[in-house]
């Protein structure tokens, strides 16, 4: 699934690559192609308004009445002269095509059109591309021009070979397309590697919703059972009130345990959908805490437990009411679950600097070290079976480690094996 995910993101950052690279490479070839011809014109422009021609043609003096000429002859004359230099030609003809002169160099194939004299006739001086006798691209200027004394049409025709700007765009051509054969590869490469670690997570969440699915309907498998194989004892005629009585104290019993994991699960199936489910509130941790500590005497007292609560003033942060009482039941009511008849549990909540502390520390029969790593992983039990026993699904950190992480505070367990645990929370206090 992943694998095919993985190269269905190369394809389309590869597509992505490719129209990004055409886009760049026809545009870069339109604007080369243009400033090259641009270039051209404006060099043949230059035979005819500079240099030799334009004194005739009249050109410079003349501009706003037009292109005239002093006499054909002149030009004629002038034409024999011209220097063929730079491989630029030159013809003089008549509006029906009649080529009257022409430089020695002129290729006759290579001249205008007769409908491209008229229209030059028509509309003023304009280039067209030709082609010579052997197919080479020719670029020719029409200009044409009135004898002054006669006020005959005639037209002056100066051109030259495209070939090495046709070359050019060749090269370039070649240049951008092997750039982009290489940068499609490196597309393709890249985006490979880019998908795999952009899925890597996404795969490492998967694997983890897995897991958690598989662990919760085993959690959820076991209370089902002893409901039912305790409501098959129901149904024996032979059963006593007083079995009967027990029996129903344990559906009971099962029914509140699986109540609590649905919640739990409820819980953490929020957390992982939504994070901004709090509510906050300015709110005393102090008084927060000792609340929460009074009300768990009751539980604590079962197991002649002693709940303390050491608070000095209050603590002010910004929290949610409900979460932060729900996370600090939580620790208390582990402290209570995994410590001797007799022991004592302490509860303690200050302020330093901008920082709150909340210390819940037990005596009790403590987390050996290697399982501290793994104490907020969902489900994870550091005794199994006894956890189990006592009731405990393993979701009780979880939940409130994702408490304290979403009001941007930090949980540290430290604890010594049959020494006694010490969990601190700390969160940002309220200015
Ligand atoms: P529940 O979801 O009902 O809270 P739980 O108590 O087993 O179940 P957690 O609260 O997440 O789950 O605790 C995980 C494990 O960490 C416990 O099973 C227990 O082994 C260990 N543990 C937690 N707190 C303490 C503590 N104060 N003293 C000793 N062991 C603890
Ligand atoms: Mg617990």
């Amino acid at each position: 699934m992943f694998g095919r995910a993985r190269w269905r993101l190369t394809i389309w950052f590869a597509a992505a690559v490719i129209v990004i690279l055409a886009v760049i490479g026809v545009a870069v070839l339109f604007t080369t192609r243009a400033s090259l011809f641009d270039q051209v014109n404006s060099d043949l422009e230059d035979r005819v308004n500079r240099g030799a021609l334009a004194s005739l043609v009249g050109i410079q003096r003349d501009r706003t009445s037009g292109r005239t000429f002093p006499n054909i002859q002149a030009i004629e004359e002038a034409l024999d002269e011209l220097a063929t230099a730079g491989g630029y030609f030159y013809a003089f003809v008549s509006p029906d095509g009649e080529v009257r002169e022409h430089t020695s160099n002129v290729d006759l194939d290579g001249l205008a059109e007769v409908d491209d004299l008229e229209r030059a006739i028509l509309e003023g001086p304009l280039f067209v591309d030709t082609k010579s006798s052997e197919g080479e691209d020719l670029r020719v200027y029409v200009v044409p021009l009135q004898e002054r004394a006669t006020d005959r049409i005639f037209i002056l025709e100066v051109g030259r070979s495209t070939e090495p700007e046709r070359q050019a765009l060749r090269q370039i051509t070649l240049i951008l397309a092997g750039g982009g054969g290489v940068g499609v590869a490196l597309a393709v490469a890249g985006g490979f590697v880019l998908s795999g670690l952009a899925l890597r997570p996404i795969k490492t969440a998967m694997g983890r919703q897995r897991g958690f699915v598989a662990d919760a309907s085993h959690e959820l498998r076991t209370p089902l059972t002893l409901i039912r194989a305790n409501a098959e004892l129901l149904q024996r005629p032979s059963a006593t009130a007083e079995e009967t009585g027990d029996i129903a104290a344990e559906i009971i019993s099962e029914t509140d345990r699986l109540n609590n994991l649905v919640s739990q699960l409820l819980t953490l199936a929020r957390a992982d959908a939504d994070h901004s489910a709090f509510r906050m509130d300015r709110i005393d941790l102090a008084e927060i805490a000792a609340d929460t500590a009074r009300q768990m005497r009751l539980l604590a007292e079962r197991k002649q437990i002693a709940v303390e609560s050491d608070t000095n003033g209050p603590v002010t942060v910004e929290g949610d009411d409900t979460r932060l009482r729900e996370m600090i039941t939580i620790l208390i009511d582990n402290a209570i679950k995994y410590s001797d008849e007799g022991s004592s549990v302490k509860v303690s909540v200050e302020k330093a600097g901008d920082r709150a502390h909340l210390t819940i520390s037990d005596n009790g029969r403590g987390i050996p070290t290697d399982a501290l790593p793994r104490i907020f992983d969902r489900f994870y039990r550091a005794d199994k079976a006894r956890s189990r026993e006592i009731g405990g699904t393993g979701l009780g950190l979880a939940i409130a480690k994702w408490i304290v992480d979403s009001h941007k505070g930090h949980i540290d367990i430290d604890s010594r094996q049959g020494e006694g645990t010490t969990v601190s929370v700390e969160l940002p206090a309220a200015t």
